[in-house]
């Protein structure tokens, strides 16, 4: 019988990453992919299901992310309901036990951060893409802190063995985040309070860290598109606010967006909500950069 020797071979490839290889990570954001690079350094093989310029509500599943998600040994997933329209029929496919909701290979990163506009009771003003409250707190660096606490906790509990690594990189990384946040906190205090008007409610974490205040979204409900009459609404309501700028992300289109900020005197932003979404933006400290680089950098000064 030749058995043996083919469940030898498959024993050697389904075995688990000898020591010293890597955990091999998929995250659904690209955020993420790159929170367990910097924690995880050359201990983690990290790779992301969603590009930066996706809207990550609407993802195609391609086979790949069912094989990559069948070898995980760790899936990091946003939550909130962002990946409910794509991720569950990929992880029925994928057979990984380990990588399901519950799972010891599964990380919702949402339970880092207290979320926004969670309803109180079944409830859809909120629009179905945002049913289970506001899951884009991806665009704030504070809440991408606290899910970096929350990963390398898990890392470290698949990892076990490198534990003054992962300890020596966490202190780059704090330090690095710090120095960073401080820096991009003092280039927008210029703006507190400053009204912004958004497309799709991707922005509210961020602008609640950043001191500026939410003047509404051109979006009727969330995952609902923009109609002329709304626009017309959202104009009437804000005059005499003084809405400066108008932000969306990469993925939308801009030409309701181009009447609404016209009309109200404003600057229209395409700015990167996630890692990748625009040129220069490949990591999470160059993300935030242009991001910050775009609102502060106001060509008539504030
Ligand atoms: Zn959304």
């Amino acid at each position: 019988m030749a058995l043996a020797p083919i469940a030898a071979a498959l024993a050697l490839l389904l075995a688990p990453a000898a020591a010293g290889a890597a955990l091999r990570v998929v995250t659904t954001l690209p955020d993420f992919a790159e929170l367990a690079r910097e924690l995880g350094g050359d201990r983690v093989q990290a790779e992301a299901m969603v590009r930066g310029s996706q809207d990550p509500h609407f993802v195609d599943a391609k086979p790949s992310f069912v094989l990559a998600l069948n070898r995980a040994d760790l899936l990091v997933s946003n939550g909130l309901g962002l990946e409910d329209g794509w991720l569950p029929a990929l992880l029925r496919q994928a057979r990984n036990p380990e990588v399901l909701p519950g799972g010891r290979g599964h990380l919702d990163a949402s339970r880092a951060i207290q979320a926004r506009d969670v309803p109180s009771a079944v409830d859809r003003s909120m629009g179905d893409v945002h049913a289970g409250g506001n899951p884009h707190y991806y665009t704030s660096p504070e809440a991408l802190f606290q899910v970096a606490r929350l990963l390398e906790e898990k890392l470290l509990e698949l990892d076990p063995e490198d534990r003054a690594g992962y300890a020596a990189r966490w202190r780059t990384f704090e330090a690095t985040y710090r120095e960073r946040s401080a820096a991009w906190r003092a280039r927008l205090a210029p703006l507190q309070g400053m009204p912004v008007a958004v497309y799709h409610r991707s922005w509210d974490y961020l602008l609640d860290w950043a001191g500026l205040t939410s003047a509404g979204a051109l979006e009727p409900k969330p995952g609902i598109p923009p109609s002329a009459a709304h626009v017309t609404r959202l104009l009437a309501e804000t005059r005499g606010r003084g809405v400066r700028q108008v932000w969306q992300e990469v993925y939308h289109p801009t030409s309701l967006s181009k009447v609404f900020a016209e009309k109200a005197g404003a600057r229209l932003l395409v700015l990167p909500s996630m890692v990748g979404a625009l040129p220069g933006t490949d990591h999470l400290w160059t993300k935030f950069d242009r991001l910050v680089e775009l609102v502060a950098g106001e060509p008539n000064g504030p």
